[in-house]
C-alpha cells in the first residue's frame, strides 16, 4: 500500500510472504553464516545465470570486495564513470588505487567506450561500468576494450538486476558484477549486496574477504568438529545475515513481475512526456532491456532545480542522480585535476531529474506527476 500524499522517487515492496520468510529465519538455528545465505546466493546465481554469487553486507561492500578480488592496490588505475553514486569510485580508493573518470555518452548517460579508451594508461587495471538508471552499458564494446588490453571488466549493476543485454540477464556481462539490496534498489534485504562471477578463484577470494580473510566460517568448523581457523589475508566482516537472505530470497520470487510493472510505469511516463517541451527522456537502446530503477528525465534551459522544487512542493519526491563524483568536496580536494574532464557528464549533471518509479506505483500516480511536469513547463519561460 502506498500512502496518499507524498510520492517517493523509489520505494520497497514488502508483502506477507516476505514477513513470514523473515520470521522463519528468526526461528531457525542460524541467524548468520547459516544455510540461508547459500540458498539466497544460489537463487540469485540461477536467476542471472552466473556460476557464483557471494552475498555481502551492502552494495558498497560488494564493490570493495570486487576490487580486492582483482588485486587493485596503490599505483593501479581503475576507469569509472563520474555520473554515479560515490561508492563506485570510493571502492577503488579503499584499496589505495586511483579512480580515473571516463566521460559518458549523451543518449543513455552510460560510460562511453571511446572515452574509456582515451583514459587507458600503462597503470590501468580495470573498467567499472555503471548500469545507470537500470540500463545495461555497451558491454560488447567494453568487453572488446578490456580483452584487448588485458583489463578486468566490472559491472556496477546496483540499478540493473532484472534487466538484460542481448538476451543474457544482467550479471553475466562482466568478470565481476556488484549488486545492492538497499530498499530503493530492484529488490531489498534492508541493507545488502552481492558479487556475481563465473570465476571460481575470484569467488573463493571474495568469500574469504567478506569473513575477515579467514578461510572457513563458523558453520563449516562446527560441521567438521574443529575449532582451528586461519586468517590468510586482511579482510572485513562484510557478511549478510540469514535473516536478510531470507528476505532477499522471498523478494527475488517477485522480481520479474516488479520489473514488468516498472516497465509499464516507464512506458506511461514516455507516452505522457514524449512531446513535453524542454523535457527529454533517456534513449532506449536496441537489444538491451532496462531494470527501470530510475525514471530519469533531462530538463533543459537551466530549469532542473526549479522543477525539482516545484514537484517537491506538490508532494512529488523528485530527486537528482547524481552530482558528479569528482565534484564532491572530498574528490575536488584530492583530485583537483579532474575538474572539467568529462564535459558530457557535466552538462548532464545539471539537467537530470529522477521522477518517482516503483512497482506499487499506480497509473494515476504517474499521471499526477506528468500533469505537474506539464503545468511547470507551461508556466516556464522557454527560449
Ligand atoms: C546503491 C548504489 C551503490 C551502493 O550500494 P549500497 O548498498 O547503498 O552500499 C553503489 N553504486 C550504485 C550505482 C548504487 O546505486
Amino acid at each position: 500500500m502506498v500512502a496518499e500524499g507524498y510520492l517517493p522517487y523509489g520505494r520497497q515492496s514488502i508483502d506477507e510472504e516476505d514477513i513470514k520468510a523473515v520470521v522463519e529465519a528468526l526461528q531457525s538455528e542460524w541467524l548468520t553464516t547459516g544455510p540461508g545465505v547459500e540458498r539466497f546466493e544460489n537463487n540469485v546465481a540461477a536467476y542471472t545465470g552466473s556460476a557464483h554469487a557471494v552475498a555481502v553486507s551492502n552494495g558498497t561492500a560488494a564493490l570493495h570486495t570486487a576490487m580486492h578480488a582483482l588485486g587493485i592496490g596503490p599505483g593501479d588505475e581503475v576507469i569509472v564513470p563520474p555520473l554515479t553514486f560515490a561508492a563506485t569510485a570510493n571502492a577503488v580508493l579503499y584499496l589505495g588505487g586511483t579512480p580515473v573518470f571516463a566521460d559518458i555518452e549523451p543518449q543513455g548517460l552510460l560510460i562511453d567506450p571511446a572515452a574509456v579508451e582515451w583514459c587507458i594508461s600503462p597503470r590501468t587495471r580495470a573498467i567499472v561500468a555503471v548500469d545507470y538508471a537500470g540500463q545495461p552499458c555497451d558491454y560488447e564494446a567494453l568487453r572488446r576494450i578490456a580483452s584487448g588490453r588485458g583489463l578486468a571488466l566490472v559491472a556496477d549493476a546496483c540499478h540493473s538486476l532484472g534487466g538484460s543485454y542481448r538476451g543474457a540477464a544482467v550479471g553475466t556481462q562482466a568478470d565481476l558484477t556488484a549488486l545492492s539490496f538497499h530498499p530503493v534498489k530492484p529488490l531489498t534485504t534492508g541493507e545488502g549486496g552481492m558479487v556475481l562471477t563465473d570465476d571460481e578463484k575470484l569467488a573463493e577470494r571474495m568469500r574469504c574477504f567478506r569473513n575477515h580473510g579467514i578461510t572457513s566460517d563458523h558453520r563449516k568448523r562446527q560441521t567438521q568438529g574443529i575449532w582451528q581457523y586461519e586468517m590468510t589475508e586482511l579482510g572485513f566482516n562484510y557478511r549478510l545475515s540469514d535473516i536478510q537472505c531470507a528476505l532477499g530470497a522471498s523478494q527475488l520470487r517477485k522480481l520479474t513481475a516488479w520489473i514488468e510493472r516498472r516497465r509499464q510505469v516507464a512506458d506511461l511516463y514516455r507516452q505522457q512526456l514524449i512531446d513535453c517541451p524542454g523535457v527529454q527522456l533517456l534513449h532506449r537502446f536496441e537489444g538491451r532491456s532496462s531494470g527501470w530503477h530510475l525514471l530519469v528525465i533531462r530538463v533543459q534551459n537551466g530549469l532542473r532545480d526549479a522543477l525539482f522544487r516545484y514537484l517537491r512542493d506538490r508532494g512529488i519526491g523528485a530527486n537528482v542522480h547524481y552530482g558528479l563524483v569528482y565534484q564532491h568536496p572530498y574528490y575536488r580536494n584530492r583530485f583537483p585535476q579532474y575538474d572539467g574532464c568529462c564535459p558530457v557528464a557535466e552538462q548532464a549533471a545539471g539537467e537530470v531529474l529522477s521522477l518517482p518509479i516503483f512497482p506499487a506505483m499506480r497509473d494515476e500516480d504517474v499521471l499526477r506527476v506528468c500533469t505537474a511536469v506539464a503545468a511547470f513547463v507551461a508556466n516556464s519561460t522557454l527560449p
